[in-house]
């Protein structure tokens, strides 16, 4: 069973929905008022995994209920009403006030049995004429695969009951992005940054990387670049409701030896001179060609 993070008073704070107004002219009947329980908001955390492949949450969440001994009317029994006095079952008053322009006529919800045109006549003794109680009800619900942070998921009639009888609110499921350790993530793509040593980036060799679902190795070409960008397709995020996946894609840097030992100092002044080790011009402009990110004279003269 998970946490929620979400605050009891916002939960129970909550009272009537919105009434209708009143539409036509004087004297029309009232516009049918739907009482509504309000809204329940949670957060749910879900991690690179779960947006991958979708996940079932079941959570244990407090909220408003309907009482089942008065069927959520607050009344005895769910039949203990009677007609309201002050608007004699109509669930409007009618107010005439005098102005310079002569007599006016305004409309209101009965404040009295707001709107219902019945009110209790003998209370129910479980829920004290609430027509509600507070418990904590299991709720199920499925992630899609592809949701992003911020996201709202939306369950109808699964928030708070209202009081005396009407519709459910509703439960808003805010998505919450776990930070990964390792994989940053740009959309539908995944990013990981990769720090070569200077020898495999040279000679060329393997490296590990991580994916969402474990450990990838990568083959390394001999003269691998640093600024290089190398694209594992398929091993992104999907987008959400389709077919279309993003890709995994490692950055590569080379790590260049900041404290050396004079043997290393040694074994590197050795190579200075070396033929291979000092990039041409023509060389160095194929490899910064190559760097999108980087400004070079060919791709600003595109
Ligand atoms: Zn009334
Ligand atoms: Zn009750």
């Amino acid at each position: 069973m998970e946490d929620i993070f979400a605050h009891f008073g916002d939960i129970f704070g909550g009272g009537m929905g919105d009434f209708g107004g009143f539409g036509g002219a004087a004297g029309g009947s009232p516009r049918q008022h739907v009482n509504k329980g309000t809204d329940l908001r949670i957060t749910v955390k879900v991690t690179l995994k779960d947006i991958l492949n979708g996940v079932d949450k079941k959570l244990k969440i407090p909220k408003l209920v309907a009482d089942p001994h008065c069927k959520g009317t607050g009344a005895k029994d769910g039949t203990a009403f009677k007609t309201c006095p002050r608007c004699h079952g109509t669930g409007y008053i009618t107010t005439v006030r005098q102005t310079f322009m002569g007599a006016m006529q305004s409309q209101s919800v009965c404040p009295e049995c707001n709107g219902e045109g019945k009110i209790i006549s003998e209370q129910c003794e479980h829920c004290h004429g609430s027509g509600v109680e507070k418990k904590e009800e299991i709720v199920s619900f499925h992630i899609p695969a592809g949701v992003s942070d911020g996201m709202t998921l939306t369950m109808r009639g699964q928030g708070n009951a209202p009081r005396h009888g009407g519709v459910n609110g509703d439960l808003l499921i805010r998505i919450q992005e776990e930070k990964d350790s390792e994989l940053i993530r740009d959309e539908n793509d995944l990013i990981y940054n990769l720090m070569l040593d200077f020898p495999t980036a040279a000679l060329g060799g393997s490296a590990e990387v991580p994916t969402i679902e474990g450990r990838a190795r990568l083959k390394i070409a001999p003269g691998t670049q640093p600024g290089k960008v190398l694209r594992l397709r398929g091993k992104g995020l999907p987008q959400m409701n389709s077919n279309v996946k993003g890709d995994l894609l490692v950055n590569v840097m080379v790590y260049v030896p900041e404290n050396l030992s004079d043997a290393e100092k040694a074994a590197i002044e050795s190579l200075k001179d070396s033929s291979n080790i000092t990039p041409s011009e023509s060389t160095s402009k194929r490899i910064f060609s190559r760097l999108r990110h980087i400004f070079n004279k060919e791709s600003r003269e595109e």
